[in-house]
């Protein structure tokens, strides 16, 4: 009997360039599937679900083109036993496999599952690698020791060292690390703002099917007019927008908030890097190739800021998720227990900052950097919302979250869950910030420099009673002595008032 392999293809593992698909051969079969485990284990969003089952099924299409034997599943499909093993298993006996194989998992509640599940199988089976990250899983165990902590810049520098990206033999191009000191900008009134790109993809095959199959979503969409990126062709062409219209002024404004603009200079390629159209190794070539050629418009600031982004923060969030899951998910350091507001599904507040980066999200299944953390999390982590509660919107509501970098972020750098494993101290702010950062106050029905009283910014009373509530495990973090000399200098009636707001506020967080 011939030898047949059967190969998993998981939604996030779209890689052609991945060595599976260097050579056709008619004794191995692919399989992808739709399965409702997937699409209903938290809220998505609808452009999410689209944006993973459009791709899923144009990579098939691509493949099967390219001469390769695959299996595919809707999730409508009368064989779809909808779980993963059900319908391994009964491929396997259909098709008389003699051997199993898939891709490790990016995620570990998977990778638990498709190790037991292969583990049970009676034919022989195999893990390989994805082929994708530029630092294996257990890169924390060679770059940290065991008794300290990850810093992301040790960790940066590390992977710059190791790459060469940005070096002069062992010393950093143009002697510094890190731009951040001028990548801090607002911005200007007359900025010439990019139109982003969109693929205008035709997804309502996708959404009158997920409406049939009863999937519960969340978020607007056009289906005619689908922006994402779903194929490699489409994902290379984002790129390369990305380096002539926008990385001349990413780093300067990658911090800027804006109320009529919600993608300013970022690349939006998140998505379709997390899905891994394309690789964070192929996006540094093309951006340092780019730089090379474009000297004179594009500063080393700006491409340094990218380059942190992809090489520093994505590897070091892939490092903490594998360093500490399981426990990871379990997290609450600060010992959160509030409600998530209900205007976080809606977008219905008068805190406009809230408004916009909800009803963006909500809209585009997009929000920057910044929006996510300094506006929706900076708020949740305020009001001392539970972890879980947070992590589930956002792992519901952004069309790139997968667990490993959605937990990272979420838990770790933007609610402090994580003790500090992350981020060094709470990124929390007051109305200062937002203010500093956006146009959002200017509009508010708040009052971004009141405390307390009628009309008073909500961030400001909770931000001063965050740090009084949590004295106990904060204050003794250095790097936020000055919020604690601030206190200290305050008269005790005007602490008094500000708590008393926020406990107003906090009693009355889904009205604000
Ligand atoms: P750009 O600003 O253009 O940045 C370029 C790329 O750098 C991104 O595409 C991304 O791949 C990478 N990057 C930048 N920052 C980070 C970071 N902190 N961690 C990992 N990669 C980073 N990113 C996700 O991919 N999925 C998530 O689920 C996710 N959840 C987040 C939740 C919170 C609370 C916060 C604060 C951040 C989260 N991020 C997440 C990181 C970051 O916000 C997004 O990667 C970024 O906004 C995506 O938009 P972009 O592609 O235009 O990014
Ligand atoms: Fe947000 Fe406060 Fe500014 Fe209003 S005043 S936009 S609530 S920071």
């Amino acid at each position: 009997m011939k030898n047949r392999t059967l190969r998993l293809v998981l939604g996030d593992q779209l890689n052609e360039q991945h060595s599976w698909f260097s050579q056709t051969d008619n004794n191995v079969t692919y399989v992808m599937m739709e399965v409702l485990g997937e699409t209903n284990y938290v809220k998505h969003h609808i452009q999410k679900v689209c944006g993973f089952f459009g791709a899923m099924r144009a990579f098939c299409d691509r493949m099967r083109q390219a001469g390769h034997r695959f299996i595919y599943l809707t999730l409508d499909s009368p064989d779809n036993a909808q779980s993963f093993e059900e319908n391994i298993l009964r491929l396997i006996s259909h098709h008389h496999i003699s051997r199993f194989e898939y891709q490790e998992p990016d995620e570990y509640r998977l990778d638990r599952l498709l190790a037991d599940f292969a583990a049970s199988l009676p034919i022989p089976t195999s893990a390989v690698d994805s082929e994708h990250f530029l630092a294996p899983r257990n890169i924390f165990s060679t770059v940290f020791r065991k008794d300290q902590n990850p810093l992301m810049e040790t960790f940066y520098r590390y992977m710059r060292r190791q790459t060469g990206i940005l070096m002069d033999g062992h010393k950093p191009l143009s002697g510094r690390w890190n731009y951040d000191a001028e990548n801090r900008k607002s911005l200007p009134k007359d900025i010439q703002v990019p139109n982003h790109l969109n693929f205008a993809h035709d997804v309502s095959d996708i959404t009158d099917m997920i409406a049939v199959m009863k999937v519960e979503t969340i978020g607007n969409i056009e289906a005619k007019n689908f922006p994402w990126p779903l194929t490699r062709g489409e994902a290379l062409r984002l790129l390369d927008f990305f380096l002539s219209d926008c990385l001349a002024k990413f780093g300067a404004y990658q911090d800027a908030m804006h109320s009529d603009h919600a993608f300013i200079f970022h690349s939006r390629l998140s998505f379709a890097m997390n899905i891994k159209l394309i690789g964070p190794d192929e996006v540094l070539k093309k951006t340092l190739q780019f730089w090379e050629a474009n000297t004179e418009t594009v500063d080393i600031a700006q491409v340094e800021g990218f380059i942190r982004q992809i090489l520093g923060w994505r590897e070091f969030m892939r490092g903490v998720y594998w360093h500490y899951m399981p426990g990871y998910q379990e997290l609450n350091h600060l010992g959160h227990e509030a409600k998530l507001p209900a205007f976080f599904w809606t977008g219905d507040t008068r805190m406009n900052c809230l408004h916009h980066a909800i009803k963006q999200s909500l809209d585009h299944a997009y929000a920057h950097h910044i929006q996510r953390l300094m506006v929706t999390g900076n708020f949740a982590n305020l009001l001392g919302v539970h972890p879980d509660a947070v992590d589930e919107w956002y792992l519901g509501i952004y069309i790139d979250a997968i667990q490993w970098v959605e937990i990272t972020n979420t838990r770790g750098m933007s609610q402090f869950a994580d003790g500090g494993i992350t981020a060094t101290k709470p990124y929390v702010s007051s109305a200062n910030y937002i203010n500093k950062m956006s146009n959002y106050c200017k509009s508010c029905f708040y009052n971004n420099k009141q405390r307390y009283g009628e009309g008073a910014c909500p961030f400001n009373s909770l931000y001063w009673d965050y740090f009084e509530r949590h004295r106990d495990k904060l204050a003794n973090n250095p790097r936020i002595g000055m919020a604690y000399r601030n206190l200290a200098r305050m008269a005790p009636e005007e602490l008094a008032a500000i708590r008393k707001q926020a406990a107003i506020y906090r009693a009355n967080a889904d009205n604000l």
